[in-house]
């Protein structure tokens, strides 16, 4: 059992303010593997103390791109050891070592690599034509910000937000979720090796107490919180109460729409990898999927193959495509929601339990309810572990209307060989990313958040940078002339 006796804050190992720690159970094992250090007020204000003074600091006055250079270094580093990371969080949340590789690790450097390319080209500071006269707009950081993590894809997340908030000069407080803090830890070490000016980053290991300690925190102006929608909501509510700047990323109840005219040949093998990506825990899984009824039959035979096809059990063995849920009560959770699925009238067409064979270990079944109508409880809840559901539909505008007919808009995608009638759909579905003919709806480079119920604000690209910096107008005489 691996044991952790220090926390990263303001850029030192130091010891935690008091002696609770954290648990990390192996929801594969159900074995205690790691006890950490549970971040606690006084850990809260010493990480505070010490990014409001890095705020005053020199990284903050960095050129853009000298900032990004410590993200080259920090996505480099992470990259050597990306095996580590990988197998790390696969250890504690239970991640499938055949997707978290790149699902979890690379696609993190990939999005800190992203974060480089826009320090180079964001217009920090321009000139503009006003009014009455010369106006220099000016971007500057936030201020302290915070990044509240959930456990389900922790690396990537942080990237989202650390990425941003490090090109933007602002210093970030890190609250991983107490389900995932080994691979904080290993974070902690890499930021310590590229030598991060000290104050920028701390990491705070904790469940929602200190999380909701941390978005009160009057020295934090920023916070960008993931997680799911009862939490947004409550962290939306304090940040609107003491106008702090907020990004909600939250939850989904995403919909595939295969058209009449699909390739289900084609369409199904990229449709499912998506629908129970990472064990089903993802807030962009598609797990609604909407058949036309001319063609319900050969859908849900298809996509019942696939799930039956689907291979469960020990997350490091990298033939397996679906593990263990990360916690028991998750796995609760989701035999509670195949439960009320089948009471509600649909029919269950694969799994519905927990695995044969396999006795330890916070399993669930990939499981495929159809018959479903998109008022029960499985169609319009998320679920968050591997069931999905299939329904039919009348017609492309009953597909958009089922498809909207949901609190959540994060992901979905259209399945069709008409890529214009595929455009078509995507604009009139409310939701955040789409794809046509694409089951990964989160383009690096672009925005991605959610309408609804998924969401307030943008991560990745020049709307994601944005969220971290604010905006100076400085109105100048009518004759001003740059210097040459
Ligand atoms: P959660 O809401 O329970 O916890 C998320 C994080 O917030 C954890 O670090 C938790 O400790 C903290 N937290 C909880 N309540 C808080 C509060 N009141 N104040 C401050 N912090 C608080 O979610 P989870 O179970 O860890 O993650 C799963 C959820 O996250 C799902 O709903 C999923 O859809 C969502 N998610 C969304 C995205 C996205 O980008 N939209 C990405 C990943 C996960």
């Amino acid at each position: 059992m691996e044991t952790k006796d220090t926390l990263y804050i303001g850029g030192e190992w130091v010891a935690p303010a008091t002696t609770g720690t954290i648990d990390v159970i192996s929801p594969t094992t159900e074995e205690l593997i790691a006890r950490v250090p549970e971040a606690s007020e006084g850990d809260v204000d010493r990480a505070v103390e010490a990014a409001r003074v890095a705020l005053g600091g020199p990284f903050p006055q960095l050129a853009p791109a000298e900032r990004a250079e410590y993200l080259t270094k920090l996505s480099q580093a992470i990259q050597a050891r990306a095996p580590e990371f990988a197998e790390t969080i696969t250890s504690e949340m239970g991640s499938p070592s055949s997707w978290a590789l790149m699902g979890q690790v690379l696609s993190s450097t990939m999005v800190f690599d992203g974060w480089v390319e826009l320090a180079r080209t964001f217009p920090f500071e321009e000139l503009r034509q006003g009014a009455l006269g010369p106006v220099i707009v000016r971007k500057e950081p936030v201020g302290v910000s915070a990044g509240i993590i959930p456990w389900n894809v922790p690396l990537f997340i942080v990237a989202l937000k650390l990425g941003a908030a490090l090109v933007a000069g602002a210093p970030m407080i890190l609250k991983p979720s107490p389900e995932t803090p080994l691979d904080a830890y290993l974070l902690g070490e890499v930021l310590d090796e590229i030598g991060l000016p000290k104050g920028m980053v701390s990491i705070l290991p904790a469940g929602r107490e200190i999380g909701e300690y941390i978005v009160r925190h009057p020295g934090v102006d920023k916070v960008g919180f993931t997680g799911s929608t009862a939490a947004g909501r409550k962290v939306g509510a304090i940040c609107g109460e003491m106008l702090k700047r907020c990004t909600l990323e939250l939850g989904g109840k995403s919909a595939a729409i295969v058209l009449e005219d699909a390739d289900l040949a084609s369409a199904v093998p990229l449709l499912m990898p998506n629908a129970l990506m990472n064990n089903g825990e993802a807030c962009v899984a598609q797990t609604r999927i909407l058949a036309p009824r001319a063609r319900y039959d050969e859908v849900v035979d298809a996509v019942a193959d696939a799930v039956k096809a689907t291979t469960v059990g020990d997350p490091a063995d990298p033939s397996v495509a679906v593990g263990p849920l990360v916690a028991e009560r998750q796995r609760e959770r989701v035999l509670g929601y195949i439960d009320k699925g089948r009471s509600e009238g649909a029919k269950l067409a694969v799994g519905g339990g927990r695995p044969a064979g396999l006795d330890r270990g916070w399993f669930v079944e990939p499981t495929l309810f159809v018959d479903v109508e998109n008022r029960m409880t499985i169609a319009q809840e998320e679920i968050f572990g591997p069931v999905l559901a299939v329904l039919p539909y009348d017609d492309e505008a009953d597909a958009v209307r089922i498809a909207n007919d949901s609190d959540y808009g994060l992901s979905g995608s259209v399945w069709t060989q008409d890529v214009e009638r595929g455009i078509d759909v995507a604009r009139r579905v409310r939701t955040g990313t789409y794809g046509v003919n694409q089951f990964g709806t989160i383009d690096l480079r672009n925005p991605f958040g959610g309408f609804k119920a998924s969401g307030v604000g943008r991560e990745l690209g020049p709307e994601g940078l944005s969220a971290y910096l604010e905006t100076k107008s400085i109105v100048l005489p009518a004759d001003y002339q740059p210097p040459a």
